[in-house]
């Protein structure tokens, strides 16, 4: 590990990549993007460059003209492969041709069939965290950003879309040009493409939509407010840095809620419920343009400051819009969330420390909800010690102070001591950065909607269920919540009526039904199996297939259930979801 990143074999005293130039061929059939690359660095080289490369196919390297030699290192599980590039001195540019690998990470490629339209096959990259290396070789850390412009050429009849500005387009004989700019610079994880059947729906002057066209109605009505939530995040946090705020729906296997790409925030189909419940999602990835991908933590073991100050942000954004029930209530969702993970991890797992070591481990195999709502509750001690006015000033003074920049967590409260001392005097900082768990007194959390989820809670204990015209005029949350705080488990007969009162075999509220299908299976109500099996089949959120699959995993009745469940669907998943599930269930015996 030569630089500061244990998750990357860049070594930044040698020089820093400042702008790419690329060509992208995409080929359905062989599964692989052909690329050639320009690559500009900062400075002229004096020896040898270092990259990150995983499962890449590189045809050749020149620089001035000339062949350059390179040697690709030992294959490491986590990091990859370094590729170092030798003779380079005296060149700040070289070019590169490359050829990703079918089962390239960062990429997943869908036939026609696992798309809402049916028609066109689609594919799309997920780079973060450390996936970038198996699209081309880069710095693959955070710490490093870069601008580029890139063209795409893709079949005809298909539309590509970047995380950047589209400058124009051309067609040739059975193929499209697509040319993008991105003037912004960013670090390789906010690299995206996708390319499918899409068609765009403008919804504000900076705002739209993209969406395979039987979804695209249901996606502009659902999205409809983003252009005041971009207004409102503005009045929060400063201007938007990245000019357009679009959307992009993605097909149901993609493995998140959403991912901030700049410009193009991807987002999951199950967020289009006809109801625009699921607006605290967007709220997220919005505030991503300020924390995040404007201030970015510098490692993975500094996550908390892209997530935490996400979350506080995103909070603030939904208080602004829905108001403070609302998003108390969403704030005490979250809150259950995270002890459920610290319970999973163990109080005392360095996994909830806020600021990680995460050397020769995977940062996909320990995400949890700790960098996201144990850093924002750090955040709101900090607030409540200070007062609101004082602690909006300092947050507009961190995001001006590090715009474009990327910082570590000892950055961050060095700057926190100097600009606003009385909180860091007020606050245990060692506890809530270095020490696992949370610490003992938490900041309030408050909200009236809690409150009466609480009170119905007791009913229940009495023996009292909701009925399902009260159910339905509960706030989403209230729901989600209500399911969540059930004890561990609950009668067979209570699971059915929870079941009816709930709606649950008709719902498209996929939050719902993952709390419910996992009170269901530890509770053995065997009659929510097929319910169980259309949620695999269909929810591609990693998060909540690793949960319900270690519940079945767990629990007698539905143990023999998992693998086969697992080995009929696993094929629709995204590549990594598939091989976190998989090794999950080798892990518990399954
Ligand atoms: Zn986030």
């Amino acid at each position: 590990m030569p630089g500061n990143d244990p998750h990357s074999h860049a070594d930044l005293n040698q020089a820093r990549i400042r702008h790419l130039d690329l060509r992208i061929g995409v080929d359905f059939a062989a599964r692989c993007l052909h690329i050639a690359a320009e690559y500009h660095l900062d400075r002229m080289l004096s020896g040898p460059l270092d990259l990150d490369s995983r499962d890449l196919d590189i045809t050749s390297i020149e620089a001035g003209g000339r062949r350059v030699e390179f040697e690709l290192g030992e294959l490491d599980a986590v990091m990859g492969q370094r590729l170092r590039l030798l003779d380079l001195r005296g060149a700040d540019r070289f070019t590169l041709s490359v050829t990703t690998a079918p089962h390239a990470s960062a990429l997943q490629w869908l036939e026609a069939h696992h798309t809402a339209s049916g028609h066109h096959p689609f594919l799309y990259s997920q780079c973060e965290p450390l996936h970038a290396r198996s699209l081309l070789p880069c710095q693959d850390t955070p710490s490093v950003r870069f601008t580029y412009a890139a063209s795409l050429t893709v079949p005809e009849g298909l539309t590509a879309v970047m995380a950047a500005a589209c400058t124009g387009r051309e067609a040739g004989p059975g193929i499209q040009v697509f040319h993008f700019e991105m003037p912004q610079a960013i670090p390789s994880y906010l690299f995206a493409l996708a390319v499918g059947d899409l068609a765009f729906r403008r919804l504000g002057p900076r705002t739209g939509v993209y969406a395979e066209p039987p979804l695209l109605e249901a996606a502009a009505w659902e999205f409809a407010e983003n252009e005041a939530r971009l207004a409102a995040a503005e009045k929060l946090f400063g201007p938007y840095a990245w000019d357009r705020y679009d959307l992009l729906v993605m097909p149901p296997s993609f493995p998140i809620n959403g991912m901030e790409n700049p410009r193009l925030t991807f987002v999951t189909p199950l967020a289009i419920l006809g109801d625009r419940s699921r607006m605290a999602l967007i709220a997220h990835e919005l505030a991503h343009a300020w924390t995040g991908n404007l201030v970015t933590n510098a490692t993975w073991d500094d996550f908390w400051l892209n997530e935490g100050w996400t979350t506080y942000a995103d909070h603030r954004i939904t208080e602004a819009l829905q108001g403070p029930e609302v998003d108390g209530l969403l704030q005490a969702v979250l809150l259950d969330h995270l002890r459920e993970d610290i319970r999973a991890f163990g109080a005392d797992s360095p996994h909830t420390c806020l600021k990680t070591s995460l050397a020769g481990i995977d940062p996909d195999e320990v995400f949890s909800r700790v960098p996201y709502m144990k850093g924002q509750l750090f955040l709101l001690s900090l607030e409540q010690a200070v007062g609101r006015t004082r602690f909006d000033a300092f947050v507009r003074e961190y995001i001006r102070r590090f715009r474009f920049q990327s910082l570590t967590t000892e950055d961050f409260l060095a700057f926190l001591k100097q600009a606003l001392p009385e909180a860091a005097e007020a606050v245990d900082m060692q506890a809530w950065v270095y020490r696992p768990g949370l610490p003992e007194s938490l900041p309030s959390i408050r909200s009236v909607l809690y409150d009466d989820v609480v009170r119905r809670l007791r009913q229940f204990d009495a023996g009292a269920l909701p009925s399902a015209d009260e159910a339905a005029t509960w706030h989403p949350y209230q729901r989600i919540l209500f399911l969540r705080l059930l004890p561990h488990t609950i009668s067979i007969a209570d699971c059915a009526r929870l079941e009816t009162a709930f709606r649950l075999r008709e719902t498209k509220r996929t939050l719902e039904l993952y709390e419910f299908l996992r009170l269901a299976t530890r509770s053995g109500y065997a009659q929510a199996q097929p319910m169980i099996e259309a949620f695999v089949e269909h929810v591609g959120n990693e998060y909540q297939l690793k949960r319900v699959f270690r519940t079945l995993a767990e629990t007698g009745w539905s143990r023999p259930l998992a693998r086969p469940l697992f080995e009929r669907v696993r094929r629709r998943h995204h590549p990594i979801t598939e091989g976190l599930v998989d090794r999950m269930l080798r892990e518990l015996g399954v």
